[in-house]
């Protein structure tokens, strides 16, 4: 039978009553009883009416299914029907206007059949039955329609429908799941009241909490309605069933910002309803190799959401850049994320390039408000995150922390982070957590390493493996450090510039050790760091240089490493010059035939750059 629209034959819910039943409209009802006036039928359990002999086109036999139109509905309850015989018709279930239950009250109906209005957040089909998460604002849950096994219940029903839909509240694999007895779209009116229902709900439940920050600081005061907006968001995405990937720097500081982001969310996605899966399919958490969001993590990223929306039916993700995402080089890949729209929010306390925030929904970073990287994305990675889940404090107080000794903030806000938690954690205890954090991160390379983390955090608080472990990869690095420093330190090359700096430059490649920890930028960084010591004071620039790229660390030169790399490209015809970083951390890269005439230029460039004298 082709699908012709036109007439409509409801089927009366068992939960309805007469105050749902219709003048006019067509019913499906069932044969009662007889009487020599007529026929009476059963539209459901609780509504009954007659159909006048009159009005009778066919004989019947006591339970035979029989259609009737509503011709007059009494005062006193009882209803007037006519038998109609349409050969062409579909039918439409009727279900009961009371009010729904609220799905974050879900759990006070198990075994009970209840009616719920919301929007379908995810369709995935099993081999069993066909899953519906719905979403209401309140809260999440999943609904189970069975037809056939593996076969698609209610096609007509599709991402991002309102619908109503009843069902009896079970519980399967200790999870609550609505066995559906019928779903339904929700069209015009109705549809629109359930989605402006929703629209209001989610809005307040998204509005972050009011705390006040962990420390005293201007710059994040400033920074607070950014990173209000940014937890908004946020919360709004895990509310709607939106996944959510987060890509960090790969370092302690973009750890540290991303894990408790990732503590954050993973805690109220359960609070909201979602299953224990949902850990691991809503949030994701990957390092970026890079010091920025590569070409290669953004298609890595696309792939697995394309994927993912048409294997399990879920929304294309939310992306969350931290101690990433705020420069020119994140540019080709958030041009590829915008085609398929998916938000980008960036938390990052790189200098950022004004262009990047065409791309983006969100941006928190300290240069906006006349701040700078001394503000770690781990400081602002934990106060977004309380501000988005309050209950997981206690697991990442000591966050900011170990970012700011693991980024060598200089800040003020450094050590006001920690004085916060000293009696749990010594400035030395920050320091091992954010060395054993880079030292595994190398080893984990482009996995996430999500629970391991958790215990170099000590977001397990088991004191005994938090500790050895911690010792443990601390010695392994420095054993691997000390072995680099033996081999690169004799190699290193000293002048001094027409501004004043100490200039070292030494080759990360020929004279280290290669594909093993420390790499080259954390290599450049340890020689730096003997070298500002043996020059106390002095300004101090060290240049860790590779067959293709370099490696910049400065202290007490004002440079502006982004915008020299911009100037050299220019400057130097087919040098194929990229890169940036921090203002003074930070990197470049070339063409190998090119490196000498790059250097040289680099080198030039810094020996113009001011210096600011007596800097400790
Ligand atoms: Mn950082």
């Amino acid at each position: 039978m082709g699908l012709e629209k036109g007439i409509i034959v409801y089927h009366l819910s068992a939960d309805c009553t007469l105050s749902e039943v219709e003048e006019g409209k067509i019913y499906i009802a069932r044969v009662q009883g007889f009487a020599n006036f007529g026929t009476f039928v059963q539209l459901n359990d609780r509504v009954k009416g007659l159909i006048h002999k009159s009005n009778l086109k066919t004989r019947h036999n006591e339970r035979d299914p029989v259609l009737v139109k509503v011709l007059a509905i009494r005062s006193n309850g009882n209803i007037d029907l006519e038998e109609v015989t349409p050969s062409v018709y579909h039918t439409e279930v009727v279900v009961k206007k009371s009010a729904a239950v609220r799905l974050k009250e879900l759990s006070q109906y198990l075994g009970r059949s209840v009616r719920i209005e919301g929007i379908v957040a995810q369709i995935k089909q099993t081999s069993g039955p066909t899953i519906f998460t719905i979403s209401d604002g309140s809260g999440i849950g999943n609904a189970a329609a069975f037809i056939e096994a593996g076969v698609r219940a209610y096609p007509e029903v599709q991402l991002g429908d309102t619908v109503t839909m009843i069902g009896e509240v079970m519980t399967r694999n200790s999870q609550l799941q609505v066995e559906v007895s019928s779903l339904a779209v929700m069209t015009g009116e109705d549809g629109e009241r359930v989605r402006a229902t929703f629209e209001a709900v989610i809005e307040a439940r998204a509005e972050p909490e009011d705390l006040p920050f962990l420390i005293k600081s201007e710059t994040l005061e400033k920074l607070k309605p950014a990173m209000r907006k940014v937890a908004k968001l946020i919360r709004r995405a895990i509310f709607e069933a939106q996944p959510i990937i987060i890509r960090h720097h790969a370092d302690a500081d973009g750890i540290c910002a991303a894990v408790a982001i990732e503590l954050a969310v993973t805690g109220l996605l359960r609070e909201n309803g979602s299953d224990f899966d949902a850990d691991y399919f809503m949030m994701k958490r990957a390092p970026s190799k890079a010091p920025f969001y590569e070409l290669e993590d953004i298609t890595r990223d696309l792939d697995f959401a394309l994927k993912d929306r048409i294997r399990y039916g879920q929304k294309l993700p939310m992306v969350i850049l931290m101690d990433n995402g705020s420069t020119m080089e994140d540019e080709p890949s958030l041009t590829i994320a915008r085609i398929f729209r998916l938000p980008v929010i960036v938390v990052d306390h790189h200098h950022p390039d004004q262009e990047i925030d065409q791309y983006l929904r969100a941006h928190v970073n300290p240069y906006h408000v006349g701040g700078d990287f001394g503000i770690t994305s781990g400081m602002l990675g934990t106060e977004i995150a309380r501000m988005i889940n309050p209950a997981i404090e206690g697991q990442i107080r000591h966050f900011p922390a170990v970012s700011a000794v693991g980024d060598r903030s200089e800040a003020g806000e450094r050590s006001l982070y920690l004085s916060l938690v000293r009696d749990e954690y010594s400035e030395e205890h920050c320091k091992e957590i954010a060395l054993a954090l880079d030292y595994e991160q190398f080893w984990l390379r482009f996995n996430d390493g999500r629970e391991i983390v958790k215990y170099i955090l000590d977001v397990t608080k088991d004191a005994g493996v938090h500790q050895s472990l911690i010792r443990l990869l601390v010695d392994q690095a420095n054993g691997a450090i000390e072995e680099q420093m033996a081999a690169l330190m004799p190699h290193v090359e000293g002048r001094r510039l027409h501004n004043g700096a100490h200039l070292f430059l030494f080759d990360v490649e020929l004279f280290a050790h290669k594909f093993t920890f420390p790499p080259p930028g954390k290599t450049s960084g340890e020689v730096h760091d003997r070298l500002c010591k043996e020059h106390p004071g002095e300004p101090v620039v060290s240049i860790g240089v590779g067959p293709d790229f370099a490696v910049l660390r400065s202290k007490g030169v004002l440079m502006n490493i982004p915008r020299m790399v911009r100037e050299l490209r220019d400057e130097i015809t087919g040098g194929g010059i990229s890169g940036g970083g921090h203002l003074v951390v930070g990197s470049i890269k070339f063409v190998e035939g090119m490196r000498t005439t790059v250097i040289e230029g680099l080198v030039a460039k810094i020996g113009r750059a001011e210096t600011q004298s007596g800097s400790a």
